[in-house]
């Protein structure tokens, strides 16, 4: 068994559809194909919500409609038969009523996260109507009867495998099956999503609970490269990583995937591979347990950074200090990324500022604390165990004057991370690229 996820610019066209068709039906092995929404759908959907949020009902009405003639076009060029096309009116009529419903209800969070599941409900059924026109015999599996995360959003690999099995079950002797990335249940029972760009860790969740062969994320781009290929001009595919490595690019900042998504698969090692639909013949990255030589790999920056110092001299020979701080960004569920001590203050990064004002209240009482906002991780990824010596001076020194608010080195073997202010990621990201990837 695979696993195919397939992102909003592989389902963005029509003819894209088509296209993902044909690849899932290339061979006659088994898999389960995942897609993300059509690509602006979400993104539509983002913006319609926060107008209903602000009682913006006329604005939203505006933006329902566009997004609704711009589905009228696709499912026309999608479909030919008489008989789906009748189909595709009806999935498309179904969901924007339920949209156009939310103009006239109380609006709440709950109901955005309604909305925002019309996206993947809509691709996966068009594609879905699509098959079945030109013959395929496949499977709608819905990712809400068996994506599932409990009460701290975390999603249970083990009810997932066991509801996964038991839809597989009920559709013996089928090969396609075609589920919803993004979506789930949560704990209370109400819809929910894994956040944005999600879908890969649909895949990545789905590959895990099934032990497949493979999970295979078809994008855009022909895998995982050096640098951010949005930002610096030259930069190149990388053939193989390590989970280790592509974990930590995506948690930090490398857009490909999300930022959990290799966390499953490599728990269960079941191999990860980048492929790009526009170009299916590129070889794309291998993401496995195997260590691949090569010490400076790639680099990565992650936006929306805080920096939280607490300067408190009762930390002097003080044991057990350490560990109250900790205490308290437990408390709010806040994963600290960054952090280095000297004997006189702490100083710490986090990314999540929505318990930002509390955690601030409790550690005031150890003593004084900054914040500093607007700024960057920058992480560089590779094996730094093979690397015999010199590493840190040739990231150093290929960050020019730009001013390093903290580094990070052997925390893992595969990561340096360096804290800098936004404004300077391009700048950084540049003369990286320039002093590591250049000779
Ligand atoms: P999808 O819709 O298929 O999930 P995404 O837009 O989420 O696609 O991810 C693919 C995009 O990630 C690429 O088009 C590229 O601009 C961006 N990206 C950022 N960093 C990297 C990187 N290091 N390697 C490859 N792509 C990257
Ligand atoms: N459609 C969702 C998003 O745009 C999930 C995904 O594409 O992975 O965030
Ligand atoms: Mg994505």
């Amino acid at each position: 068994m695979k696993v195919l996820k397939f992102g909003g610019t592989s389902v963005g066209l029509p003819q894209r559809m088509h296209h993902v068709a044909q690849l899932v039906t290339a061979d006659k092995e088994s898999k389960v194909v995942v897609l993300s929404a059509v690509s602006g759908t979400t993104n539509a959907l983002v913006e319609i919500g926060e107008l209903l949020l602000k009682g913006n009902k006329s604005g939203a009405t505006k933006k329902i409609d566009t997004l609704y003639d711009k589905y009228l076009d696709f499912y026309k060029e999608l479909l030919s038969e008489e008989e789906s096309l009748f189909k595709g009116k009806e999935i498309i009529d179904t969901h924007f009523g339920f949209i156009r419903y939310l103009l006239d209800s109380s609006f709440s969070e709950w109901k955005e996260k309604e909305l925002l599941a019309q996206g993947e409900l809509l691709s996966t059924k068009l594609f879905y109507t699509y098959l079945k026109e030109i013959g395929i015999k496949a499977v709608l599996l819905p990712a809400l009867d068996f994506m599932y995360i409990d009460e701290d959003g975390e999603p249970d690999v083990e009810y997932i495998r066991e509801k996964l099995h038991e839809r597989l079950a009920d559709n013996k002797g089928n090969q396609i099956f075609v589920t919803q990335g993004f979506i789930c249940k949560n704990a209370e029972g109400l819809i929910d999503n894994l956040k944005r760009g999600g879908s890969d860790y649909s895949a990545s969740l789905i590959g895990a609970a099934l032990q497949a062969d493979e999970v295979q994320i078809w994008t855009d781009i022909s895998g995982m490269h050096n640098n951010d290929p949005r930002i610096v001009e030259d930069t190149f595919p990388i053939a193989e990583l390590s989970f280790e490595e592509a974990a930590e690019l995506a948690y930090f900042g490398a857009k490909i995937l999300h930022p959990s998504s290799i966390l499953p698969t490599q728990k269960y090692n079941v191999p990860v591979h980048l492929l790009n639909t526009m170009q299916p013949q590129a070889k794309g990255t291998l993401i496995s347990s195997k260590q691949n030589p090569g010490a400076i790999k790639a680099v990565a920056a992650k936006d929306g950074i805080i920096a939280i110092k607490i300067k408190s001299s009762r930390m002097l020979l003080a044991y057990g200090f350490l560990r109250k701080i900790f205490e308290i960004f437990e408390k709010y569920k806040t994963p600290i990324d960054m952090i280095t001590t000297s004997e006189v203050a702490v100083s710490l990064t986090i990314d999540d500022d929505s318990q930002l004002g509390a955690i601030l209240d409790e550690l005031k009482e150890f003593g004084t604390v900054q914040v500093d906002e607007e700024l960057s991780i920058v992480c560089i990824v590779g094996d730094f165990v093979s690397e015999k010596k010199g590493i840190i001076e040739k990231v150093i020194h290929s960050m020019n004057d730009i001013p390093l608010r903290m580094v990070s080195f052997g925390g893992s073997k595969n990561n340096i991370s360096l804290l800098i202010e936004t404004e300077k990621k391009r700048e950084a990201l540049l003369s990286l690229n320039k002093g590591l990837f250049h000779k």
